[in-house]
């Protein structure tokens, strides 16, 4: 070939060489590059100078992937070289000139000329990204192949036509078909129940829209009727617009479903009557299910709803939502009483949220329950209520509280409770250690009482009790405590399960109780000592307490006394004086003093008696007591005396008489004698015995006073002439006292002469004789409507007052050397008194001690009738 022909022929390859993006290079022999073409330099990276003559092997193939030597003995393209035959490879991996590498298909061809190799031309292709194409597909094929074959999943494949073209085995084993049925041919609609054609309709459908269909539940239907529940789930086969699916099978989910939905139905039979809603939410809160919620919120239809949507009160469902959403977020149940207020009500509910999961375990909603506790809420707020109205009694009793829940070893005590022992409700144990502290405040003396008496309670032997015991107060100081406890709640045993307790603080009663006791011990021994006879009586009369001596007086024993009054006691006489002076007592509110006589049946006894009104707080009569000293040997023997005394003086008056006779014949046979010394010693005589004989008088008269015996001469008298006469005689015989005498009677009045001078006499002389510092004495005559009252009037040493009604009994004188210096036997103003009464009038003293004394007495105008003017 001419050389110009050659070259143009040179130029021509060169040119397809280059335009081809294939790599292309020639080597000779000995692998050292004779060509190469632009493809091939990009590939690897280096120009043409670099490359022309060097040995190709070492320079882009010498090492594997993995950086490991690939020898030229390996290597095929030298091969090529030696046995002159084509090699085509795969995949090489070919070394950039910056040391990258790339993997390659590559083929490589022999040059043979005249016969001989002359070298030879390879041809390689990056085939990196095929290469990664491959790669994943295999990597689908074989996830697509796992899952084929898993034993979990049914995978199958729905054509157009609805036709099931594959599936794998776990798939055909859940619809009970084998693969000839599947060859045969299987539609979509065969395999399930005709209540799924329209959802899997529509899930088909929709595919087309969003390339998948997300899972939802279905059943399948085998050859003899069973249905298979399932999850299924799909994406497009875009090119054949069949459907990849997948079933999974929830029939053991679904049986532990049913069985719950079994035991849930009659969950809410047993609730449908009671005020329980059950719901379902998903997570954005919006209820998705929900039952008896007419219960809840009247009649609406919760589904799609949220709380904001059926609650009227926005405050009240904001608070639901925030609940529910801390449920939600802090994934836990919770339970809480919440208030709601809808439709101008409110209701209270016990509502109880649990999270629900998906299978990924996310949060996927809530389920919910909802109990109206409204009525058991107000029911509960009553309690409290009257809870607090008992408490506030309770502390208005001034009672210590306490509760004990033995099972739970719980309780309560009150503030006033722990007060009581002296302490504050902080200085006390936990409650769970209270009962041994408490023991131990126990006085050891009421200690084994008190306890077991409190585990009787707890073992049901008794049901309460009320009792006092002793305790150490904080001060260490003994108290007396009343305890009141019951067992409001018992166990099937009749053990308590719970106590309520009271206790009171009654150191105070209990003392004042021990100390009436005692002083009624020591006063009932006084009464039953006491020689006197005692009793009460009740305002009828009927008798309370009988004392020993009444008792022995009366011959029965004291109980025959009780509860009966004097008229079934005593003869109606008696009874009849006894009720009279009982109703003076009940009348006047006083203590009095009466002279009562009693018969036992063999003695008659008199008795001084006290009787004195028991009166209460309120001063009511409630009782009356009375006290009775046996006075009848004191009498008789008074009245011996009284015998005495009047025997005595008619005895001394005789002999009296006759010496007074004596002498006045002797007075008479001497009166004309010169001796002087017998006429005064016989004077003297006569009037001893003048004053021997007054004293007899008196005492005749103290007598006949006191037997009743004192018998008046009446006579109508002058009682002004009367004075003055007396007087004057009076007058005579003192120059110690002037007697001055005032005012005047313009009334005769009818009295015993005699008699009345006799007082007047005892008056004066008492007036002169207790005055002995005294000038005067004045007599006043005054007269009055029915009366003439006469009033003598010193100026002595007085008379003090617890004497002045004493003056006129019989004997008697003031025991006091400063009243008692003048002689005298006591019985001037007995007499007086005497003689004042028996002209029924009355006699009296008005006294201030060291100003002197005023005597009064009046005398009737005409009340003394003459008939007594015989005696
Ligand atoms: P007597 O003989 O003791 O005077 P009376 O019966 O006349 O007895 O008096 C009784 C007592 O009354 C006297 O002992 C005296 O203490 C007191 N008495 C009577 N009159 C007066 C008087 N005018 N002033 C003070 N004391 C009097």
């Amino acid at each position: 070939m001419p050389t110009s022909k050659r070259i143009k022929k040179e130029r021509l390859l060169q040119l397809i060489l280059n335009s081809t993006d294939q790599g292309i290079y020639g080597v000779d022999t000995k692998i050292k590059c004779t060509f190469i073409n632009k493809a091939a330099l990009k590939m690897l990276g280096y120009k043409e100078n670099e490359v022309i003559g060097r040995d190709m092997h070492n320079l882009i193939h010498s090492k594997h992937e993995d950086d490991t030597l690939y020898s030229k003995k390996q290597c095929p393209i030298i091969k090529t070289l030696s046995t002159g035959k084509g090699t085509r490879l795969d995949n090489e991996v070919l070394w950039k000139k910056n040391n990258a590498h790339f993997h390659a298909e590559y083929s490589s061809f022999p040059i043979i000329k005249n016969g001989k190799i002359s070298g030879a031309v390879i041809t390689f292709n990056d085939i990196t990204e095929r290469k990664h194409i491959e790669e994943q597909l295999q990597d689908i094929k074989n996830k697509f192949s796992s899952l084929f074959g898993s034993k979990a999943i049914g995978v199958y494949v729905i054509e157009k036509n609805g036709q099931i073209s594959q599936a794998n085995d776990y798939f055909l084993k859940l619809i009970s078909r084998s693969k000839k049925d599947l060859a045969k041919g299987l539609s979509l609609e065969k395999i399930t129940p005709l209540e799924y054609k329209r959802i899997d309709e529509q899930k088909i459908n929709s595919i087309l829209r969003s390339k998948e269909i997300p899972p939802y539940e279905k059943e399948f239907i085998t050859p003899d009727g069973k249905r298979i529940p399932v999850i299924v789930g799909g994406a497009l086969i875009e090119k054949s617009n069949a459907i990849m699916s997948f079933a999974i099978d929830i029939s053991t989910r679904k049986k532990y479903e049913n069985l719950l939905k079994e035991s849930e139905t009659r969950f809410r039979t047993a609730l449908i009557n009671s005020p329980v809603t059950v719901f379902n939410q998903d997570k954005d809160l919006v209820y998705t299910w929900a039952d008896y919620f007419s219960k809840f919120f009247g009649s609406k239809n919760p589904i799609g709803k949220r709380d904001q949507d059926l609650i009227d009160n926005k405050t009240d469902a904001e608070r639901l939502t925030k609940i529910k959403k801390e449920a939600i977020s802090l994934k836990k149940s919770i339970r809480r009483e919440i208030k709601v207020r809808h439709k101008g009500k409110t209701n209270y509910f016990d509502l109880t949220l649990e999270p629900t999961f998906n299978q990924q375990g996310l949060i996927s909603g809530l389920v919910g329950g909802i109990i109206d506790i409204t009525r058991e809420k107000k029911l509960r707020q009553s309690l409290l209520e009257s809870e607090e109205r008992l408490a506030m009694a309770i502390d208005a009793s001034n009672a210590g509280y306490y509760e004990h829940s033995v099972p739970a070893r719980k309780g309560f005590v009150s503030n006033r409770w722990s007060q009581i022992y002296g302490y504050n409700l902080d200085e006390i144990p936990p409650i769970t250690k209270i009962r041994k502290w408490w023991l131990t405040k126990i006085y050891k003396k009421d200690k084994k009482k008190t306890y077991s008496t409190y585990k009787k309670l707890l073992r049901g032997e008794i049901t309460s009790f009320n009792l006092e015991y002793r305790i150490k107060h904080k001060t260490s100081h003994l108290k007396w405590i009343r305890s009141f406890a019951k067992a409001s709640h018992r166990d099937k045993k009749g053990r308590a399960t719970y106590i309520v307790g009271l206790e009171f603080d009654i150191t105070s009663q209990k003392n004042a109780e021990i100390s009436l006791k005692e002083s009624e011990k020591r006063l009932q021994a006084i009464i039953d000592t006491s020689p006197a006879l005692i009793a009460l009586k009740d305002t009828q009369g009927r008798y309370i307490v009988v004392n020993n001596q009444f008792s022995k007086f009366f011959k029965q024993p004291k109980n025959k006394f009780i509860g009966k009054d004097d008229y079934s006691i005593f003869p109606k006489k008696v009874a009849n004086v006894v009720a009279k002076n009982d109703d003076k007592i009940i009348r006047k509110k006083q203590t009095l003093r009466f002279e009562e006589t009693y018969s036992n049946g063999k003695d008659k006894k008199v008795f001084i008696s006290s009787k004195f009104p028991l009166l209460d707080s309120l001063g009511n009569l409630y009782a009356i007591g009375f006290m009775a000293t046996d006075i009848t040997e004191r009498i008789e023997l008074e009245n011996r005396k009284d015998e005495f005394i009047s025997m005595a003086s008619h005895e001394l008056k005789t002999p009296i008489t006759s010496i007074k006779v004596f002498t006045q014949i002797l007075q008479r046979q001497t009166k004309n004698t010169r001796t002087n010394n017998a006429k005064l010693y016989l004077k003297r005589m006569d009037s001893q015995i003048n004053r021997l004989s007054n004293l007899i008088n008196e005492l005749l008269d103290v007598s006949r006073i006191q037997s009743n015996k004192l018998l008046l001469n009446l006579g109508k008298i002058n009682i002004n002439r009367l004075i003055k006469e007396l007087v004057e005689n009076i007058q005579a015989t003192t120059d110690s006292h002037k007697i001055i005498i005032k005012g005047s009677s313009k009334n005769k009045i009818i009295a015993d002469k005699d008699r009345i001078e006799q007082v007047l006499i005892n008056l004066l002389t008492n007036a002169i004789k207790y005055s002995p510092k005294g000038n005067k004495v004045l007599l006043r005559i005054k007269d009055n409507k029915d009366n003439i009252t006469i009033s003598i009037k010193d100026y002595g040493m007085g008379i003090p007052k617890k004497y002045q009604a004493k003056i006129f009994e019989r004997f008697f004188r003031i025991d006091d050397k400063r009243f008692s210096a003048s002689p005298g036997l006591g019985m001037g103003l007995f007499i007086s008194k005497g003689i004042i009464e028996k002209h029924n009038g009355k006699i009296w003293v008005e006294s201030k001690v060291n100003k002197g004394s005023t005597f009064y007495f009046t005398l009737p105008k005409k009340s003394i009738k003459l008939k007594s003017a015989k005696s």
